[in-house]
């Protein structure tokens, strides 16, 4: 990887950091965070890199990465609002959708008209997810759908839901599957939230019960959905192991331990406490290398593959340290929450979601298998 950019690539930054000044929201108002939203949006910097013809930036790949790493150095809010829409909808849309399909969906995912959700955990396949049994079978031009859906994220907020189903029972565990695309008012679709243990219900059960989808909202072949699938979780990783979030959080953390007292003195003055936040920062710089490197993968040409995985991992681990860390500095007020807790309880809540990036997208144990076996090429997990 050549780490300098060219000359186009600086003037590009150059312009963001213009943008920032005058655009950041100050005090993140909604009414502020529409209009960031709007000009961000404007300047096709929502789906930066996505086609122009479905209303994308048509950026380069490298300009993307400028992009990002100035929003995050300026602690800016996200770019468009559809997350999975944006994070691995879109993508898989854009790579196996039909042409009516992206007219029809990416406009409204770069303006963020609606969230989707994605269904493909159940209650008997998590990581072994080729083993989902959902049914669609085929009546017509629709399929119709039976079966539960577990832990799907947003459920409740949700107009459209990225759904896996098994499409053949009789061929192999992977070639019977199918993925669909389906409005979630459509009859026969029933949410009931989860609560988490930070409090919050973030996820849902969805059921299916003889639920009619067009086989027009197909997304792919019939039988390709583990195809499509394996593509969408390599972006859904790569988007939960940015590195962006990560320096965001340790910078704030940095800060805390500047405010927060240990036998009398800043944290920052604990040696412990200096040596697990250097440690933390050479971590996040070498993720940030080698998402580099995946770049310069993609700038030949390559898709987005088993290589997100590297990153995942490694996000996974430190934001279980770092909230742990945040705790500990923050002492005895660390086991308050909410408004008693200082910060308003933000740390206590980094410390119970991490459920969020270490299971979501796939546990760890499911990255180190990838790993071993998709970029090592050790012998697969029987
Ligand atoms: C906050 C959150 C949000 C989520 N959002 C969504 C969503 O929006 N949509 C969705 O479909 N799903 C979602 N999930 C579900 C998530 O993808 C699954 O929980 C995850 O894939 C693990 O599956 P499981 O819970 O069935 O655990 P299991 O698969 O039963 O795993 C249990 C344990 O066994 C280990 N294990 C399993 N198989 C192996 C193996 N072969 N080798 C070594 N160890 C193994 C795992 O690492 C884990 O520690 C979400 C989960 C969380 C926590």
């Amino acid at each position: 990887m050549d780490f300098d950019f060219t000359p186009e690539d600086e003037a590009f930054r150059a312009e963001v950091r213009d943008f920032i000044k005058k655009h950041l929201p100050k005090k993140g108002t909604p009414e502020e965070l529409a209009r960031w939203h709007e000009q961000a949006r404007a300047r096709r910097w929502v789906g930066f890199a996505w086609p122009t013809e479905y209303g994308g930036g048509g950026g380069t790949l490298s300009q993307q990465v400028i992009l990002k790493e100035e929003m995050a150095r300026a602690k800016a809010p996200p770019l468009g609002t559809c997350f999975m829409g944006l994070a691995w909808v879109g993508p898989s849309i854009l790579s196996y959708g039909t042409e009516e399909q992206k007219r029809k969906f990416i406009p409204d995912i770069l303006d963020g008209k609606y969230q989707w959700c994605t269904g493909y955990s159940e209650p008997g396949s998590g990581s072994d997810l080729a083993a989902l049994k959902t049914r669609a079978v085929r009546d017509g031009d629709d399929y119709v759908v039976n079966g539960q859906k577990i832990w799907t994220s947003i459920a409740m907020w949700s107009k459209w839901i990225i759904l896996l189903v098994r499409t053949d029972a009789g061929s192999g565990k992977h070639e019977g599957i199918t993925c669909l695309l389906v409005p979630m008012d459509t009859p026969g679709i029933t949410v009931r939230p989860i609560k988490n243990m930070a409090g919050g219900a973030m996820f849902a059960e969805v059921f299916f019960d003889n639920v009619r989808v067009p086989v027009a909202n197909r997304l792919g072949e019939e039988g390709q959905g583990w195809q499509v699938t394996v593509s969408a979780l390599a972006h859904e990783r790569s988007s939960i192991a940015e590195v962006a979030g990560l320096q965001r959080t340790l910078e704030d953390l940095k800060a805390l331990a500047k405010k927060c007292k240990k036998n009398g003195r800043p944290a920052a003055q604990d040696p412990g406490v200096r040596r697990r936040i250097a440690r933390a920062d050479a971590r996040i710089e070498a993720m940030r290398l080698n998402g580099l490197r995946f770049l310069t993968r993609q700038l030949r040409g390559e898709p987005v593959g088993p290589e997100t995985s590297v990153n995942k991992l490694q996000r996974a681990a430190l934001e279980v340290e770092l909230g742990e860390l945040a705790l500990e500095i923050e002492g005895p007020a660390g086991v308050l929450d909410k408004d008693a807790a200082p910060e308003k309880g933000k740390w206590q809540r980094m410390a119970l979601s991490w459920p969020e990036v270490v299971i979501g997208g796939g546990t760890p144990n499911i990255q180190r298998n990838i790993i071993a076996e998709r970029i090592l090429g050790l012998p697969k997990d029987p």
